[in-house]
C-alpha cells in the first residue's frame, strides 16, 4: 500500500496488480532525482526511482553552505531528507545499477537493473555524474594506495601526510579545507591555470591556513611508488614527495543511458528543451548531465533541485497527456 500525500484521490491501481509497472522511472538518486520522486509523487504518479550511490555526488559533500534554509548540512544529511520526504509520497526507492533501457512497442519503457526490471511510462533521467581521472601513468596502479578522487570521504586518512590536491574548483577547494582540518602535515593545491575557479569565500579561507600552499601552472606528469604513492612528477619537471593525491578535477556526465534511448546529445550533455524534454517522446532529463548546466560553475545543489521540479511537472503533464491521447 503506498502512502498518498494530497493526490490520494488519484488512481495508481497499476501499483496493486503489478508492482513492477510504474507511470514513472527516475534514474538517479543525487537531488535531481530526489527532487523530481517529490515532486511527481505528490503529483499523483507512482515512482520507482533507480541509483547506485544515495545523495549522488551531494552525498560527498561533507559540508553544504549555499542550499538554502540550512546554513551547513552535510550532504548525507541532506540526501537523507530529501529521500524521506519523497518516500513519505509514495516514492519506491531501489539501490541499483541500471544496466539498460529499452523503448517498448507499446511506447513504455523496459528498465533493466540489478536489483529487477519495471516497465514504466514515462522517464527522468538524473544520471549526474561521475569522477574524472588525471589520466597519466601510475595513478589506475595507486588508486586506493593513496590516489583518492574524494577528499571529503577520504582526509582522515591522511592526517599528519603531505598531499597534493589537483583541481581548481568548489570541489578542490572544500576538499583541501576538509585535509586542512583533519592535521594534514602540508596540502599542496594544484591548478594548471594561472587562476582557481571556484568560490571566492573558499580561497579567503585557504589563505588563512598555514600548511596550504597553492601552485598554479602545474600538472601532474606521473606518479610514483613502492606499495603506496610516494611521489609526483611535474610538467615542468619538478617533483614532490607525498603520501597521496586527491584528483578533484571535475566530472564526467553519464550519457551512455541516454545514448542507447537515443536522446540527442550535445557537448557530451543530454539536450534538453525549456521543459527538460528530450528528442524522444516521454524522456526528460535533469541536473548535472543537462544542456541547461553547460557551465561546470553551475553543478549545483540548487540548479539541480529546479531541473527536477520541471521535469516532474513536465512527467505529470505527459502521463495526463496519455490518459487524453494528446501523446
Ligand atoms: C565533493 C563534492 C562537493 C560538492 N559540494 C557542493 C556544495 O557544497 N554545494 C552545491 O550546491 N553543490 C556541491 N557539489 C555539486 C553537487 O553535488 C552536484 O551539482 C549535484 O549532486 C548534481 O546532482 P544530480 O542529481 O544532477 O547528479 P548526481 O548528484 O551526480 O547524481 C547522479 C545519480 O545518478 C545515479 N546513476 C548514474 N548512472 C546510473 C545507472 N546506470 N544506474 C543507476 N544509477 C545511476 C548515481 O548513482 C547518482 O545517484 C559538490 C560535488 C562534489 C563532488
Amino acid at each position: 500500500m503506498l502512502l498518498l500525500g494530497p493526490s490520494e484521490d488519484i488512481d495508481k491501481e497499476e501499483d496493486v496488480e503489478n508492482p513492477f509497472d510504474k507511470d514513472l522511472g527516475i534514474i538517479g538518486l543525487g537531488p535531481a532525482g530526489l527532487t523530481a520522486a517529490l515532486y511527481a509523487s505528490r503529483a499523483g504518479l507512482s515512482v520507482v526511482q533507480i541509483g547506485l550511490d544515495y545523495g549522488g555526488q551531494m552525498g560527498l559533500a561533507m559540508e553544504i553552505e549555499n542550499y538554502p534554509g540550512y546554513e551547513m548540512i552535510s550532504g548525507v544529511d541532506l540526501a537523507d531528507k530529501m529521500r524521506t520526504q519523497a518516500e513519505k509520497f509514495g516514492t519506491k526507492i531501489i539501490y541499483g545499477e541500471v544496466s539498460a533501457i529499452e523503448k517498448m512497442e507499446d511506447g513504455k519503457f523496459s528498465i533493466k537493473s540489478d536489483m529487477g526490471d519495471y516497465v514504466v511510462k514515462t522517464l527522468i533521467l538524473a544520471t549526474g555524474g561521475r569522477h574524472r581521472e588525471l589520466g597519466v601513468p601510475g595513478e589506475k596502479e595507486f588508486v586506493g594506495k593513496g590516489v583518492s578522487y574524494c577528499a571529503t570521504c577520504d582526509a582522515a586518512f591522511f592526517k599528519e601526510k603531505t598531499v597534493i590536491v589537483v583541481g581548481s574548483g568548489d570541489a578542490a577547494a572544500t576538499g583541501t579545507l576538509a585535509l586542512a582540518d583533519v592535521g594534514a602535515k602540508m596540502i599542496y593545491w594544484i591548478s594548471r591555470t594561472d587562476y582557481l575557479k571556484c568560490e571566492r569565500i573558499y580561497i579567503e579561507r585557504v589563505k588563512k591556513r598555514n600548511n596550504i600552499a597553492i601552485l598554479y601552472n602545474k600538472q601532474i606528469t606521473e606518479i610514483k611508488g613502492t606499495n603506496t604513492v610516494e611521489e609526483a612528477t611535474f610538467n615542468d619537471g619538478s617533483v614532490l614527495k607525498i603520501d597521496g593525491i586527491f584528483a578533484e578535477i571535475g566530472s564526467i556526465p553519464n550519457i551512455e543511458l541516454a545514448e542507447s534511448l537515443g536522446c540527442e546529445i550535445e557537448n557530451g550533455l543530454i539536450k534538453i528543451d525549456d521543459d527538460c524534454k528530450t528528442n524522444v517522446p516521454g524522456v526528460f532529463s535533469a541536473g548535472d548531465v543537462t544542456t541547461k548546466i553547460v557551465n561546470p560553475l553551475m553543478r549545483q545543489i540548487t540548479t539541480s533541485v529546479g531541473l527536477g521540479t520541471i521535469a516532474a511537472l513536465g512527467a505529470a503533464e505527459y502521463i495526463q497527456g496519455l490518459k487524453t491521447k494528446q501523446y
